[in-house]
């Protein structure tokens, strides 16, 4: 039987329009509708698509957004400086900075990722990539979940498929998606509760061995690699459920790192691309953007 498709789309649109009455509500508490900063360094053109995506969909759940665009000679000063002006804008609630960061053209210092996503104040930190968000997740008492390994969580849970007990792979181990991802699972407790944790969590990545043995053991597979239907149907246990969170463009269309057609022959759900992580990442960070204007209300 084929495949169930999960449909992230559609959970995104649920958990927006829950953002927006919950932003409704605290803006009719007598506070200032929340607001997103999202800063924008270079002319990436995707990177371009997804700013003003993360802009329209504030918008429609009320929050603000402002967009600092910079030059792609900004300089690492000028963009920390930048930042320690966000940080100390009390109408500021949420800060983004839009990666990858553009490379230096002529002769000047490349822009550390680091650097900048460390200067981020943490309790604005709507990403949760700085290093105290990053090890409160890891101590089990998260402030801001990052957005794509949340939006999985959140999806999993509103789709009754239980992680507790079970096997979940975990392909690709970076700071964004795969390593919190696979630490969100592996707690005891997690945002949607102890059905959507608690499980028995393996990390490959590019020096795996046997990964395709190691996939087949999966009851849950997780795919965040990077590379084009990597993840072929005969890696996949049958029944298990499948999430791809890649994206990938080739030529003028946009594929998963799992061989789509061949995996709904095998799994028992599997989210598409596009229509499945993808929307549920953007969901995720206006829930972040109005909790971080919940927490500092509350200070
Ligand atoms: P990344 O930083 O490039 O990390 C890729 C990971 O995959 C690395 O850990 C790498 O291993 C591993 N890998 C590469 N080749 C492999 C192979 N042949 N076998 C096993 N593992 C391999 O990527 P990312 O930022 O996590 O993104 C992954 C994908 O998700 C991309 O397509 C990206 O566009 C997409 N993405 C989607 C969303 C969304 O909202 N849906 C959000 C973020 C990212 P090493 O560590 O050993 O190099």
């Amino acid at each position: 039987m084929p495949a169930t498709r999960l449909d992230g789309k559609k959970i995104a649109l649920e958990i927006r329009a829950e953002v927006a009455k919950a932003v409704e509500q605290f803006v009719a508490e007598g506070n200032a509708p929340p607001k997103l900063a999202a800063v924008l360094v270079g002319e990436d053109p995707a990177s371009q698509v997804y700013v003003r995506n993360k802009e329209r969909a504030c918008e429609k759940a009320g929050i603000a957004s402002q967009l600092d665009r910079l030059p792609a000679s900004t300089s690492p000063t000028e963009l920390l400086e930048r930042i320690d002006q966000l940080n100390r804008d009390p109408s500021v609630n949420g800060i983004l900075v839009q990666l990858p960061l553009p490379q230096p053209t002529g002769d000047g210092p490349a822009l550390d990722e680091r650097a900048v996503l460390d200067a981020v104040d943490p309790i604005k930190d709507v990403d949760a990539f700085s290093p105290i968000n990053v090890g409160l997740l890891m101590q089990g008492r998260p402030r801001f979940l990052p957005c794509t390994p949340h939006g999985i969580v959140q999806m999993l849970h509103r789709c009754d498929i239980s992680t507790a007990a079970k096997h979940v792979v975990v392909v690709g181990r970076s700071e964004i998606v795969g390593k919190p991802m696979a630490m969100m699972l592996a707690q005891k407790d997690g945002s949607c509760g102890p059905e959507t944790a608690n499980a028995t969590v393996t990390i490959a990545h590019s020096r795996t061995k046997n990964l395709k043995e190691i996939c087949l053991s999966a009851d849950i597979l997780i795919a965040a690699v990077g590379r084009p239907e990597m993840i072929r149907g005969d890696m996949i246990q049958p029944g298990a459920v499948v999430v791809d969170v890649g994206i990938n463009r080739v030529e003028d269309r946009l594929v998963g790192d799992v061989a789509f057609d061949e995996a709904a022959e095998v799994a028992s759900a599997i989210t598409p691309v596009p229509g499945g992580v993808g929307p549920l990442t953007i969901a995720m960070l206006l829930h972040n953007t109005l909790l971080a204007a919940k927490l500092q209300a509350a200070k």
